[in-house]
């Protein structure tokens, strides 16, 4: 028996060892059948929201970053959705262009300030105003909203353990985190090490003066 067996078990092929064990486990429409690809120099596009008439319409003038699936119970999700997915872009390239006296904050009081169409519910984006939040600067958006293909694909599941709290039964987490490693997701209980590095960068940098 090679080192190799003694790691994969031995006797199944790559294959078997490789093959989707979850596919009846839904994360989010936008990668249950696949991740749609990053287009190289693609540089933003257009959301919507729900509303089949005079809907919020809010430009993107960048390409976003630090895609990702989130379980946390603050971020919108499509319905019946267990996982929001959420990007980040520079707030000055967000822009409302139309209906945006639809738009309410969902909780000024939150950290991150999320513009709500009150009519649909769907959150446009989200705004930190706190400039001494390690993320000001930087606004949270769905980029489902959007006709575009060519976003930043997501690369990681944030807050994975949080969907409990709205309502998953934790003995279907396994099978959860199993889907999310299997389609290129690390599931994490926090967010990414480089953003969980960024905030401890920031707060080091805050805590010595
Ligand atoms: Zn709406
Ligand atoms: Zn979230």
């Amino acid at each position: 028996m090679g080192l190799l067996d003694i790691f994969f078990g031995g006797g199944g092929s790559a294959t078997e060892a490789t093959a989707p064990r979850y596919t009846h486990v839904k994360i989010h429409p936008q990668v249950d059948n696949g991740i749609p690809a990053e287009k190289p120099g693609f540089s933003g596009g257009t959301l919507t929201c729900k509303c089949a008439t005079n809907p919020v319409v809010v430009e993107v003038g960048a390409q976003t970053a630090h895609n990702h699936v989130c379980g946390c119970t603050k971020c919108w999700k499509p319905a019946g959705a267990v996982f929001s997915q959420i990007a980040v872009v520079g707030r000055d390239h967000v822009t409302v262009r139309e209906n945006g006296d639809k738009l309410d904050i969902v909780d000024a009081s939150a950290a991150i300030q999320r513009h709500a169409c009150r009519e649909c519910g769907t959150h446009m984006y989200g705004r930190i105003e706190n400039t001494g939040h390690p993320f000001h600067g930087l606004d949270f958006v769905h980029t489902e909203l959007s006709d575009q293909t060519g976003w930043a694909a997501p690369t990681f599941a944030a807050f994975v353990s949080s969907i409990i709290e709205s309502g998953v039964d934790p003995s279907r987490m396994d099978d959860i985190r199993g889907r999310l490693s299997e389609i290129g997701l690390t599931p994490y209980d926090c967010l990414s090490p480089p953003l969980m590095d960024a905030i401890a960068t920031h707060v080091a940098k805050q805590s010595v003066h």
